[in-house]
């Protein structure tokens, strides 16, 4: 069966209907691996799983929400979209809004925004508007402007991209054929991992799967509100993605971990870093900063004695490290330089072969 997107394939567990016209990118069925290198690392009694939604169609989760909030736009006779974002919505908004041949609106923070995800809004031909202050400010204004005149906004308190992300649970369960003891997300706006877990529930309550996963959310040690208990005026990490001090679903992210028995908990953007190198450099899977917070936040955890023998960990690795290149760059070994000469070439590789076997 050729894959159509996540509405065609779950559409039983979408508010759509036969007259919702499907605007896709055939986003989701995204790969699931088994991450048996990194857990000879951190602990060879644990399989960890990474779902890695950096292969959706714009490089990130966005898309699962964004196919189901721009096809009901377009049900209702949308012309325009409208959000704030770190990037990766406004990313998907604008590729989703080319897509459907309407117009995207998107009001992205000052400075702090990865190249690759400005330059996907600007390629897909949105308006771009850059404002002077973080993202809480930027989506309060978004917020008030698709009151007052006939746009959609379609950040995460528009209730549809929730329903759309639920598709990453399904998928999940179908793939290992029940539910995973725990699952383990970053935290930034925390519509995903409130997503996560009503899909898990909705899929347990059909009868798909036998039991449900703990739910284990980490958000940056610099942007922790749900943590800390009260939202952060300045947010600051180098996982922009998660850089919210005032998560929009702060509720649904506190019901997840209640409800599940799971964790919400905070990790420092050291730990983040180690954790987007370790996945990279022993899963061949290139993700972004934030999207490591829940291997950091796993890593943290397991230290603790957390996790029993045999617990299955899936980890979602929210989005494409390809957006971000400087970061990449800036904690890596910077490339050493040598004149176009094969004996040049030779001596350092002599010294590298040298001290990777000593
Ligand atoms: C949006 C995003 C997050 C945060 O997801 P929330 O639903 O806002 O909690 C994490 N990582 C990446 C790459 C994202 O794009």
């Amino acid at each position: 069966m050729l894959w159509n997107g996540v509405i065609d394939k779950y559409r039983d567990f979408f508010p759509v209907t036969d007259s919702t016209p499907v605007i896709t990118l055939k986003e989701g069925n995204t790969p699931l691996f088994k991450a048996d290198n990194l857990v000879k690392v951190i602990n060879p009694a644990l399989e960890i799983y990474l779902k890695f939604e950096g292969a959706n169609p714009t490089g990130s989760f966005k898309d699962r929400g964004m196919t189901l909030a721009v096809s009901k736009a377009i049900e209702t006779g949308a012309k325009a979209i409208i959000c704030a974002s770190t990037g990766n919505t406004s990313a998907s908004a604008s590729a989703y809004a080319a897509k459907a041949g309407i117009q995207a609106f998107v009001l992205i923070p000052e400075g702090k925004i990865s190249l690759g995800k400005l330059a996907q809004a600007m390629i897909h031909g949105a308006r771009v508007i850059q404002v002077e202050g973080n993202f809480d400010e930027a989506l309060s204004i978004v917020k008030k402007i698709s009151e007052k005149y006939p746009m959609v906004l379609v950040n995460s308190i528009n209730p549809f991209r929730i329903e759309g992300q639920k598709s990453a649970s399904f998928e999940v369960s179908d793939h290992l054929g029940e539910a995973p003891e725990y699952h383990s997300l970053p935290v930034g706006n925390a519509g995903n991992i409130t997503a996560y877990w009503r899909g898990y529930k909705e899929y347990y309550d059909a009868g798909r799967i036998k039991n449900l996963p703990r739910m284990l959310g980490f958000q940056a040690a610099g942007a922790a509100p749900i943590v800390l208990g009260h939202p952060v005026d300045r947010p600051e990490t180098i996982a922009t993605a998660i850089r919210i001090g005032n998560p929009a679903s702060w509720k649904g992210a506190l019901q997840a971990r209640d409800e599940s028995g799971g964790r919400i908990e905070a990790v420092t953007d050291e730990e983040i870093i180690e954790a987007y190198r370790m996945i990279a450099s022993l899963e061949g899977i290139f993700c972004e900063p934030a999207s490591a917070a829940s291997v950091a936040g796993v890593i943290k955890l397991n230290r603790e004695g957390y996790f029993k023998e045999g617990d299955r960990v899936v980890c979602t690795l929210t989005g494409n490290g390809l957006k971000d290149p400087d970061t990449a760059i800036r904690v890596s070994n910077v490339p050493i330089k040598v004149k176009a000469d094969i004996e040049e070439v030779e001596k350092i590789l002599g010294y590298e072969i040298y001290s990777a076997h000593r």
